[in-house]
């Protein structure tokens, strides 16, 4: 049925830009306003031959907001289940405490963390993940998707 790929990280952060930009059409609503992607959206993808189910979530982040909550509950168990999780961080921001423990709880074997918008400037430095495979990217133009794709590739 192929390997599971999560697609995480904050709202904002160009979850469903990458999702899009992997499939080549336009799945999933891009929009700034955040919490666009409520409900996961799943999608299968060949890369390099390896059959994948790629799968887009609500961006993670604390909310009052019960139907929004229910599709966060809904990303991390997708996130326990995935042979891949694709760790998406605005890099243009300072890291945000939120991402921080979330990183924090990443197996390195099994991520890549993309730092997006490089385009807008890069604040962010360090990562809490020494070992984890990161790729910078500009996904709305569509710089570093191939060496994302690369990653992905080795890393499966
Ligand atoms: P999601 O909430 O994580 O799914 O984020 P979206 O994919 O909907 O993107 C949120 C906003 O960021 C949209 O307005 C995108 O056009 C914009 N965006 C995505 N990638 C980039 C990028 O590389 N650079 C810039 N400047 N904006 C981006
Ligand atoms: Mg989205």
């Amino acid at each position: 049925e192929g390997a599971r790929v999560v697609i995480l990280g904050r709202p904002n952060a160009g979850k469903s830009t990458l999702l899009n930009a992997l499939l080549g059409f336009n799945r999933a609503i891009v929009s700034s306003t955040a919490g666009t992607t409520r409900d996961t959206i799943e999608e299968g993808f060949v890369l390099d031959g390896i059959p994948l189910r790629i799968i887009d979530t609500a961006g993670l982040r604390e909310t009052d907001c019960e139907i929004e909550a229910e599709g966060i509950r809904r990303a991390e168990a997708h996130s326990e289940e995935a042979h891949l999780s694709l760790y998406l961080l605005d890099a243009s921001q300072p890291l945000h405490e939120e991402d921080r423990s979330r990183l924090e709880k990443l197996v390195p074997e099994r991520s890549v963390i993309i730092l997006n918008k490089v385009d807008q400037g890069r604040r962010i430095a360090r990562l809490p993940n020494p070992e984890s495979r990161t790729v910078e990217a500009s996904l709305i133009s569509g710089t570093g998707i191939s060496e994302l794709k690369q990653a992905m590739a080795e890393t499966l």
